[in-house]
């Protein structure tokens, strides 16, 4: 199959979302944004071996590579509109790509986001995607708006796409039911897309825990010149995980696993009841796990004891 069959077979769909004024099949797509709009771009690769098993299944890798980019979009309070996707392939094999553009166009479509173009170059496996949304002025979430006095949040449950990883390195090994729960959690992560539209007007900064808990809010901590102090027995954590693991490996796999793609949240400490019964008027599950301070870095307690933990997220290089 050549290059120009492959876009046409998988990418193609036809179906032209909001905004697009010409798709796929030109030089350029041409997008009409929504007046006064900003847009928010971002993007994220994944290299086989390296953000996936190699030999993952196709539609998962699809779902997940969508996923993780509209995981940033949430980050920044914007609404998802439109990606480009850059794939390399050492091979043009049919079935994983037959699989890997469906898995891409559920999420898509679960998502309401569409594919407007990209590149198909031959090389070893990796999947390039760049995520457009719209965001009003003023109402883009930053990571460098929060304050001294500001109760942090997280969405969801932490530690469980870490523990999918800890399967494949062969370190735990849960029942059949967990282990399915948490390979859905690794490869089917929900970018929190209608939660952060819901809350947005209470939060002061936002992350999306990519790199792990704490990595990840020492980014917040940093870009607004404050310090967190977290408290790990409050650390939402499934069924699922306090079963496989034990306690002390649970800890570490919630604040220093990545790949949760759960939003970490900051609300000045007026805003936190107003946040609270929004959140749970909306069904929305959050957690408060701690609070910020005058200072730098992040501190982690248990029933306000220090408690050390290895903290350093992923790192590539
Ligand atoms: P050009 O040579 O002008 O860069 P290409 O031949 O690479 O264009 O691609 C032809 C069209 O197909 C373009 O509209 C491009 O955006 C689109 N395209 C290429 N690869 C992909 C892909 N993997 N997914 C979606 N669209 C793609
Ligand atoms: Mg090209």
């Amino acid at each position: 199959m050549t290059e120009f069959e492959i876009i046409k077979q998988y990418f193609q769909s036809g179906i032209s979302g909001q905004g697009v004024v010409l798709g796929i099949g030109d030089d350029c797509a041409l997008l009409q944004s929504q007046p006064g709009m900003l847009q928010a771009v971002s993007m994220d690769t994944l290299v086989a071996g390296v953000h996936f098993p190699a030999n993952a299944d196709s539609e998962l890798i699809g779902q997940r590579a969508l996923r993780v980019n509209l995981s940033d979009l949430a980050a920044c309070g914007a609404e998802a509109r439109w990606f480009t996707l850059g794939l390399t392939l050492p091979e043009p094999d049919l079935p994983w790509l037959q699989g890997f553009s469906q898995g891409l166009m559920k999420a898509a479509s679960e998502y309401n986001i569409s594919l407007v173009g990209g590149d198909t170059t031959r090389g070893p496996l990796s999947i390039t995607i760049q995520v457009h949304g719209e965001v009003a002025p003023g109402k883009a979430l930053r990571r460098d708006q929060a304050s001294g006095h500001d109760n942090i949040y997280v969405t969801g449950k932490l530690g469980d796409a870490a523990a999918a990883v800890a399967m494949f390195d062969r370190d735990i090994s849960p029942s059949q039911d967990d282990s399915e729960y948490f390979l859905q959690r690794y490869y089917q992560p929900t970018p929190r897309l209608k939660e952060i539209h819901q809350l947005a007007s209470w939060v002061s900064a936002a992350i999306d825990i990519s790199d792990g808990l704490v990595a990840d809010l020492g980014h917040i901590c940093e870009r607004s010149d404050i310090a967190a102090v977290l408290e790990l027995e409050k650390l939402p954590l499934s069924d699922a995980l306090k079963r496989s693991c034990a306690a002390m490996q649970s800890l570490q796999l919630a604040t220093s696993g990545g790949d949760d793609y759960e939003l970490c949240l900051l609300v000045e400490e007026t805003a936190s009841s107003q946040f609270e019964a929004a959140a749970a008027a909306n069904h929305i599950g959050v957690t408060c796990i701690g609070h910020t301070r005058a200072g730098s870095g992040v501190e982690c307690t248990f029933r306000g004891k220090p408690f050390p933990i290895n903290t350093q997220g992923y790192r590539h290089f």
